[in-house]
């Protein structure tokens, strides 16, 4: 038995998988493999409509936003996002709050002007600043909404007067959210979303074909959004493995069941972290993520015993990002409260040992 607390690609649920390698050899009974359905057919049109309806169902996604399932990965979308939405002579406001944001910034410096309104970076990016004041003129505000690699999230949606952009990529689907507040939002699937190789956006209605700069078709929102993301050929089986994993988001209750989830499991580990002597929390306490558990042992030395006692017990993946070391649980929807409460006991059991 595995317990995988890996922050990636991602993590579905055995039920998924199941069905997900059923359709492989056979896809819905018609001899042919999901692999090899033609992406114009009756059959995947049906797929693509029914993940677009789930996921605008769970996040309760509004008529004035279009959703598109596009291939590049969350990173496209750091150029994307200038490029559709920054006019040459514009300014856009960044927040700094990890690695995922700071590459944002980086590629939007090549379209326009950039205001880092705050960053975090000189606190190794364990907080996420709130003193600051987001200019009414500038062509759109952008933040990360969960650092993956840090293990920060904010649960907030902030109050600007401009399009409010974020990259959800690791928390989408783990909470309710005020789409309506958002004028774009995009979320690279491989966390609670599906496999890796689609990312999900999210546009408001109108916000597009301001910034007079003749976008490359393929890099151009408003040509995804016209053509219902069959501009080109999208990632056929991550949308369909989606549809498969938003099903059974669904089944489960939806967002806001599985959100009341994340937040016990997150509450179990954090707890144990702040009780246990071996062990030290990363991120500021008032903004822990609930997705990415980071932690270091207090003595650096038990750090390779505890982690081969780890995985000789099957747990697996929690190995810190190559940038902060130490340990991160990640805590996606997949991973259900027996593998937390596993991992809590496991802590526990080396301490006994280590006599602590
Ligand atoms: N943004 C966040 C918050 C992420 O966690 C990641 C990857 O884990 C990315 C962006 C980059 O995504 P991709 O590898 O799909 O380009």
């Amino acid at each position: 038995m595995k317990y995988n607390f890996g922050a990636g690609p991602g993590k579905l649920a055995k039920e998924v998988l199941a069905e997900a390698a059923v359709a492989v050899r056979d896809f819905n009974n018609t001899g042919l493999s999901i692999l090899e359905i033609s992406h114009r057919s009756e059959h995947f049109i049906e797929v693509l409509n029914e993940t677009e309806q789930l996921a605008r169902q769970l996040l309760a996604v509004p008529d004035t936003h279009d959703i598109i399932f596009l291939q590049g990965g969350a990173s496209s979308h750091f150029a994307m996002v200038p490029m559709n939405l920054l006019p040459d002579d514009g300014t856009a406001i960044y927040l700094d709050t990890g690695v995922w944001s700071s590459k944002a910034i980086a590629e939007a410096k090549k379209f326009g002007r950039v205001s880092v309104v705050a960053s975090s970076v000189n606190a190794d990016y364990s907080f996420y600043p709130k003193e600051y004041t987001v200019p009414k003129d500038a062509a759109y505000y952008h933040f990360t909404s969960n650092n993956t690699i840090y293990g920060t999230g904010t649960f907030e949606t902030p109050q600007v007067d401009i399009p409010l952009v974020c990259d959800m990529s690791s928390d989408i689907f783990s909470r309710d959210i005020d789409v309506s507040a958002y004028s774009l939002i995009y979320a690279g699937a491989q966390k609670n979303t599906g496999p890796a190789g689609m990312t999900l956006v999210i546009i408001k209605k109108g916000i597009l074909g301001r910034t007079g700069r003749d976008i490359p078709t393929i890099f151009d929102y408003g040509v995804h959004v016209a053509h219902r993301s069959l501009y080109n050929t999208p990632a056929v089986y991550s949308i369909y493995v989606t549809m498969l994993n938003l099903r059974w988001l669904a089944a489960k209750g939806g967002v806001s069941v599985i959100e009341q989830e994340n937040i016990r499991k997150a509450a179990l580990l954090y707890q144990e972290i702040d009780d246990n002597p071996l062990f030290s929390g990363t991120a500021r306490k008032e903004d822990r993520s609930r997705m990415n558990v980071t932690f270091v042992m207090n003595s650096k030395d038990l750090e390779y015993e505890f982690s081969t006692f780890a995985s000789q017990r099957g747990i697996v993946g929690i190995a810190g990002h190559r940038h902060v070391g130490g340990f991160r649980a990640s805590l996606y929807n997949a991973v259900d409260l027996k593998a937390v409460e596993f991992l809590v006991e496991t802590m526990r059991e080396f301490t006994r040992i280590k006599q602590y």
